[in-house]
């Protein structure tokens, strides 16, 4: 007899009628001879509602209240649902997070998830009962019962959490959609229903804006391997997989927030060009990742900042192979200079800058790095200790990569191993462990993010420690940030050489984040900081991306191809990310989805 958790969310239980049909499947499952544990959602737009109704009366109502608030809404799925089940003849109880004893951190409305007990479950599902329990939801404390949420859409988190403390056999996540598509199928309705994707590919995808899997669940189902499905509520169709590799074996405490990091990676054959003040128009960086490619140059790391001056010019920076870099720098000078040519403004001239100091990159690898802020700036504060710089920053949610200088990297990895009580490896080889799928396709998926805003801090003094402040206040208030650029170029402003740097955050954290680091900004001796709200993040997801060059270029050119300028570019090793104007987000992800040939030959009808 297998143990199945099963998820229902919101649109599929959103009426009574639908909860019926929730039963009946339910039911079907169990004459199959499984024991079920079923997590739900509130009913519908409920938590929207709710939320709605607490902005009617405060602007910024406490935390804890909104936990208290919107706790309610899976209340009422999971008594309908167990009466439901209780009609068919189906012995059910439902539960809350606090009657299964889901203890969470004491952070509300953000709450990770410490520690699940099994008992109470265990002896109902021993008594034939189909266990019902409310999603999204935890408490505290045990003696106090203070109510958690786990962040919107958190129910996922809830169902795969208990899957692995329970360690059922799976997790099946059911919506409204028959699987994971290659983008959402809402916004593009050519979009590719996927048979299977590695999880590594899923929790980018759901950080950078696909809603179907809240990230962390896929983050618990990849360190404890529990095997995850996404299915549609209305069909019997099989959905997609999503894949991990076998983990290793982990502690059920401390579940969420325990070993955030798996490893400690380096790569020593880096080498790194600056361009300075390319132009600031749609096309450059199409033209220049384009001329790149086609000499089957395999670019890295590529970072993309607007540097605010008069000028209105752009620094972009990138990571090649030091076999490769004599060669890059000659190809990305004659397009340069085409530019220059072919341009009638007062820019100064763009420049082609090798960087001449041996450079290695240091990377730390696990689940949830950006989710996880603190994870990041306990990396940066190591090197501040060791007086090591960060010349350039990659984040993503398997890695944290800083670039520094190669003489410091033997010391980088040995601290950093000590920090997170960890190993090392060459970075080649974790990739290829990392891949869960045998010759995943360069580009697997596409996704866009539209509650995101951009952050850019101005004239940050140039020296160890700095990142490793900013953020570290950051991840104090558990704010996440991705996208870390500083600027190229560093200028001198009181004697002092500075630099800008720009990130993003959640729209939610925008203001927060601007107001920590106002307050902070005579302590760090740094100028303005502000926030541009208007922006949409549009990032291609893959795990075969490392072997193919040319991928960058491409999703520039369908960029450029729209008119559609990129303010910003950070890459990892299996996604690249840009950010344009947000009123251009949708069309940026339609012309990037046809250019890597995602679409299918089917329109899928997604029900309201
Ligand atoms: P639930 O209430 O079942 O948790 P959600 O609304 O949270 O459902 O997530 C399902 C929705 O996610 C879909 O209706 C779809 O619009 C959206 N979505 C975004 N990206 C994707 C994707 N790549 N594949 C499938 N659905 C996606
Ligand atoms: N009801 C919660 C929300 O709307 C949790 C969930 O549906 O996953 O965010
Ligand atoms: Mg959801």
């Amino acid at each position: 007899m297998a143990l199945i958790v099963q998820k229902y969310g919101g649109t599929s239980v959103g009426t009574v009628e639908r909860i019926q049909a929730v039963a009946q499947r339910v039911l079907k499952t169990v004459q199959m001879g499984n024991s079920l544990v079923v997590v739900v959602s509130a009913m519908g737009k409920t938590t929207d509602g709710l939320v709605k109704l607490a902005k009617e009366i405060s602007t910024n109502p406490s935390r804890r209240e909104m936990d208290m608030l919107l706790s309610t809404g899976e209340q009422v799925t999971i008594a309908l649902l167990s009466m439901a089940l209780q009609e068919l003849g189906q012995p059910a109880i439902s539960l809350t997070g606090a009657q299964v004893g889901i203890v969470t951190e004491a952070e509300h409305t953000r709450a990770r998830i410490l520690q699940i007990k099994t008992e109470r479950m265990e002896r109902h599902l021993n008594n034939g009962k189909v266990v019902v329990v409310a999603g999204f939801q935890g408490i505290s404390s045990i003696d106090e019962l203070e109510i958690t949420t786990l962040g919107r859409g958190g129910s996922d988190t809830s169902a795969v959490a208990l899957a692995a403390a329970l360690r059922a056999n799976c997790c099946e996540i059911y919506t409204d959609v028959p699987g994971i598509f290659t983008t959402d199928p809402r916004l593009v309705p050519e979009a590719q229903l996927m048979k299977e994707i590695t999880c590594d590919e899923m929790l980018e995808l759901a950080s950078l804006g696909a809603k179907v899997l809240h990230p962390r669940a896929v983050e618990i189902a990849r360190n404890y391997g529990v095997e995850l499905v996404v299915r549609s509520s209305w069909t019997d169709d099989p959905g997609t997989r999503v894949v991990s590799p076998t983990p290793k074996p982990r502690s059920l405490e401390g579940l969420e927030i325990a070993r955030p990091v798996d490893a400690v990676e380096f790569d020593t054959d880096q080498a790194a060009v600056s361009l300075l003040r390319v132009p600031d128009r749609p096309g450059v960086a199409a033209s220049l990742f384009g001329g790149i490619a086609s000499q089957k140059l395999d670019v890295d790391l590529i970072i993309q900042s607007i540097y605010e001056d008069d000028t209105k010019t752009n620094d972009i920076a990138f990571t090649v192979t030091k076999s490769s870099i004599n060669k890059a720098v000659s190809v990305a000078d004659a397009i340069v200079k085409t530019m220059a040519k072919n341009s009638t403004s007062q820019l100064g001239e763009p420049e082609v800058k090798p960087e001449e100091r041996q450079i290695a990159k240091v990377s730390i690898a696990g689940a949830g790095m950006i989710g996880l802020p603190k994870v990041a700036a306990r990396m940066f504060q190591t090197f501040a200790e060791a007086n090591i710089n960060i010349q350039m920053i990659s984040t993503s949610e398997v890695k944290i990569s800083c670039l520094i200088d190669a003489e410091d990297c033997d010391r980088a990895i040995s601290l950093l191993c000590e920090t997170f009580e960890v190993n090392s490896s060459p970075a080649q080889l974790a990739t290829a462990e990392a891949s869960s799928i045998a010759n995943p396709p360069a580009v697997r998926a596409v996704a866009l993010d539209n509650n995101q805003a951009r952050l850019a801090i101005r004239h940050i003094p140039d020296k160890p420690g700095m990142a490793a402040k900013m953020f570290g206040l950051l991840a104090e208030h558990n704010i996440s940030v991705d996208m870390i650029i500083q600027s190229q170029r560093s200028r001198e402003v009181d004697g002092v050489l500075r630099r800008d740097i720009a990130f993003t955050v959640a729209q939610t954290d925008a203001q927060q984040a601007r107001l920590i680091l106002k307050e902070a900004a005579s302590e760090l001796g740094c100028g303005d900081v502000d926030v541009d709200e208007a922006i949409a993040k549009v990032s291609v997801v893959g795990a075969g991306m490392v072997n193919h060059p040319g991928v960058a270029a491409k999703m520039f050119k369908s960029l450029a191809d729209e008119k559609i300028n990129i303010e910003m570019i950070a890459t990892s090793e299996i996604k690249i990310s840009c950010v344009v104007p947000q009123e251009h987000g949708v069309t940026a992800l339609q012309a990037i989805h046809a250019a890597f040939g995602l679409a299918g030959e089917h329109k899928i009808q997604v029900p309201a």
